[in-house]
């Protein structure tokens, strides 16, 4: 049996580094570098952070763009890619709205609407404590709606979200994207009527012309050519003993480490659990490249219009400053839908004619893929359920990380900065 210091599951952005950090925080403590092995169920490195680089498009599996909040996690990534030309983008995200576009977020530009849909945002704006009341929200719909009022919720925030988690948003916690959900009090949206401020936290993005995949050459850098097994997928664990069995040996391991869906993991290990605390949606991304240049000026688009087969539409070319339409449009669906790519394909380009995003334009080149999971629901069940059964689990040495692992709305800075917290946590345990 293969025995290993630090077992790892998954080669995306949190295992691989949770592998970087683990070496050096212990190398900082002057210990001997851990033995460290990154088991992958794919042939490449990337989880979701893969490029793909096609007919002279560079796709990702829908956009990946980068926002750093901690300037050195920046830093570290840059100085492992050298040679990559990084753009920094300042983004300019609109709303289709009955066929006016509409500056992202809605609710702080309402008075961009037509004069009867501005009246109805406001009025309701105004009043919406006398009709949905005040104190603390149940649920994250009834937290839009206590905040923002009936028409802002309908016009915008429920079609949307809907569309893109594909379930009742009245089952998500209140807090269920965290930082990501733009807020905005009365006085910030009456404000942004005359000074406009549409800050949010991806303002400025930056993306490799490589693709998010250079990211991840960079996470394998400093890393010893042998650390990524390919083509491994671990089986099961047993949680007594500490080894795990993957599809092709059994290893055992003195902390394992896994990015795995967290449903996914408890069931290898043999955890009971009620498994409807954790539900999902997948999205299907569709990466198109057209003939010639479409619309300037915009990086992505929202579609609340439930007619609209997708929620968002991307524009590389505009991002990446290339000479031909190059779009990522994303449909979300429930877990267990079925997708028919080719007549979905077909419905998508029919919806960008009708919104004259295609416009003549044709299609040259196209991938798709489906993210599964993609966004997972935080109800106050997975809250709960994810705190105590991880708790356990890391208790008998197993630690679950990322955001399917950590079962929440995260970007790939916070994996990165979470993985250096557990690795700096870890090199403290060494005896
Ligand atoms: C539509 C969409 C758009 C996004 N856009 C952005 C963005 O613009 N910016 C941003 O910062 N974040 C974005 N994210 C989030 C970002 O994708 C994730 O935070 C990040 O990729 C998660 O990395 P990870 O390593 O935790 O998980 P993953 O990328 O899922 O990697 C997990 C790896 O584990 C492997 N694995 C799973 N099970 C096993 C097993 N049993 N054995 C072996 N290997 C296994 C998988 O093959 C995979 O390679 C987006 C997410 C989605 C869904």
């Amino acid at each position: 049996m293969d025995t290993v210091e630090h077992l790892v599951v998954g080669a995306g952005a949190s295992g691989l580094s949770y592998a970087n950090w683990i070496r050096e925080e212990t190398r900082q403590r002057g210990g001997r570098v851990p033995e460290v092995l990154v088991i992958e169920r794919d042939r490449e490195p990337g989880g979701y952070c893969k490029t793909v680089k096609q007919d002279g498009f560079v796709w990702d599996y829908s956009g990946h763009f980068f926002h750093f909040r901690h300037p050195e996690i920046e830093a570290w990534l840059r100085a492992r890619m050298p040679d990559a030309d990084v753009r920094t983008v300042l983004k300019k995200s609109l709303i289709r709205f009955k066929g006016r576009d509409v500056d992202f977020p809605f609710q702080k530009n309402i008075h961009q609407l037509e004069r009867q849909d501005f009246i109805d945002c406001l009025v309701d704006l105004h009043f919406r404590e006398e009709q949905f009341g005040s104190g603390e929200p149940r649920s994250f719909q009834e937290m839009l709606y206590r905040r923002l009022g009936k028409s802002i919720c309908e016009m915008f925030l429920v079609p949307y979200n809907e569309k893109l988690y594909a379930c009742s948003l009245d089952s998500l916690d209140q807090d269920a994207m965290g930082r990501f959900f733009p807020h905005a009090d009365v006085d910030a949206i009456i404000r942004n009527m005359r000074q406009p401020d549409n800050r949010s936290y991806n303002d400025s993005f930056t993306y490799p012309l490589g693709g998010a995949i250079e990211y991840i050459h960079a996470l394998l850098r400093d890393l010893p050519s042998d650390t990524v097994a390919y083509d491994e997928s671990l089986v099961a664990i047993d949680l007594e003993r500490r080894v795990a069995r993957t599809t092709r040996r059994e290893i055992r391991f003195e902390h394992l480490v896994s990015s795995a869906p967290f449903p996914k993991l408890l069931a290898m290990c043999g955890v009971e659990h009620d498994a409807s605390a954790f539900s999902w949606n997948k999205v299907l991304v569709f990466n198109l490249g057209f003939d010639r240049k479409g619309a300037s000026g915009v990086h992505w688009m929202y579609f609340p219009d439930r007619a609209r087969s997708f929620y968002r539409v991307g524009w590389y070319d505009n991002i990446m400053g290339s000479e031909r339409m190059s779009l990522y449009v994303e449909i979300g669906a429930t877990r267990d839908a079925r997708f028919d790519v080719d007549s979905t394909r077909a419905r998508v380009l029919e919806d960008l004619a009708a919104e004259k995003i295609v416009d003549g334009h044709s299609l040259v080149s196209w991938h798709s893929v489906v993210l599964d999971p993609a966004y997972v629901h935080v109800t106050r069940q997975s809250l709960e359920a994810h705190s105590q059964l991880s708790a356990e689990l890391s208790r008998r040495g197993v630690h679950t990380v990322g955001r399917y692992g950590g079962w929440t709305y995260c970007s790939i800075e916070d994996n990165l900065v979470e993985t250096r917290a557990l690795a700096r946590k870890l090199a403290g345990d060494r005896r």
